[in-house]
């Protein structure tokens, strides 16, 4: 849980996450991203306050620097968590931890990954809930992978998940993107969004917008880069029609430009290739290996067995 501020409602949430997850083994990770306020000594607090000697309920903080903003803070979480499930969740009570139960259900029934999609928003203004509605819907259409509309960051990850995000290394990492990029088998459960438990948001408009273009640039999608070829062949296209009709200078302006655009789209090729090299996912992620020696490795594919086995074991 990525925590930035939040000393007004943290221990809310702890209380209400402890209680829905009273009947699972669990361990919280709280990542303090650098708060200013009395975020950290408040996560010391509960820490101290667990008893350490209850096997299955562990509470840990880590704290950054500085403010790295939530997606970093997401990660650390991530490659903190030790479980077979991850989820990942905000600290401010819009993500009811109510929902973690079901969740898990949808897990041990084989499912990767289960994210949590809005139903319904609350106490969000309407400019924050239009362009969240219009930017996912145009962020689906440039990505080349499907992207699960409506849906933010809460999820519950497979431990396999979890490890392949936590290693890409990618500076500018857009985490939907990368989990939906995986292509692990994912179901949703739907829910109502409240509002915040108290306090004020933490993602600012410049959070926001720096997010939207990390989405887009690092959802993979090539299109943006593509614009110039379009412009400059559509160009090309207008050039000669003005020449048929005779129309010399409309034909050179047309031409010129055309020429200029596509030269552009010729680098933006080069740049996605260099893109995608720097970006280095690997070609392929393989699921499930089967041969006729050994039976189908199937808990590796569908997360489903081992996991079951180790919370039996650890309850
Ligand atoms: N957050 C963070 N670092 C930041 C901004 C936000 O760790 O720089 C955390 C914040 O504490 C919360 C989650 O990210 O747990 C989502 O932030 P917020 O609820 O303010 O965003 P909103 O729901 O308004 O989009
Ligand atoms: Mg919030």
């Amino acid at each position: 849980m990525p925590c930035y501020n939040e000393e007004q409602v943290l221990r809310r949430t702890h209380d209400r996450l402890g209680h829905a997850l009273r009947d699972l083994p669990h361990e919280i990770v709280y990542v303090d991203d650098g708060s200013t306020d009395g975020t950290w000594p408040l996560i010391r607090d509960l820490i101290a306050e667990t008893p350490a000697d209850t096997p299955g309920h562990v509470v840990r903080g880590v704290r950054f620097s500085r403010n790295f903003g939530h997606q970093a803070a997401a990660v650390a979480g991530l490659a903190e968590a030790t479980g077979d499930a991850v989820v990942l969740m905000d600290a401010d009570l819009q993500d009811p931890p109510e929902l973690i139960p079901s969740m898990t259900e949808q897990w041990f029934k084989g499912w990767s990954i289960v994210s949590a999609r809005r139903a319904t928003r609350h106490g969000e203004t309407r400019l924050k809930k239009s362009t969240a509605y219009l930017y996912y819907r145009l962020l689906a259409r440039l990505s080349d992978q499907p992207v699960a509309l409506d849906t933010g960051d809460f999820r519950l990850l497979d431990r396999k998940v979890v490890d392949f995000v936590t290693s890409l290394g990618e500076k500018e990492l857009f985490l939907r993107g990368a989990i939906s990029w995986t292509g692990y088998p994912e179901t949703s459960i739907a829910y109502e969004r409240d509002a915040r438990g108290a306090g004020t948001t933490k993602y600012t408009l410049r959070k926001m917008l720096a997010l939207s273009r990390t989405g887009i640039l690092s959802g993979a999608s090539a299109l943006p880069l593509r614009i110039p070829t379009c412009l400059g062949a559509a160009s090309l296209v207008g050039a000669s029609a003005a020449l048929a009709r005779g129309n010399v200078r409309q034909a050179a302006r047309f031409g010129s430009f055309g020429a200029q655009s596509l030269a552009c789209g010729v680098l933006g090729e080069y740049l996605i290739g260099v893109f995608r090299q720097v970006q280095d996912r690997p070609p392929y992620l393989v699921m499930e290996r089967t041969d006729s020696h050994r039976s189908t490795d199937s808990h590796r594919g569908t997360g489903a067995q081992a996991p079951l086995a180790r919370v039996k074991e650890w309850a």
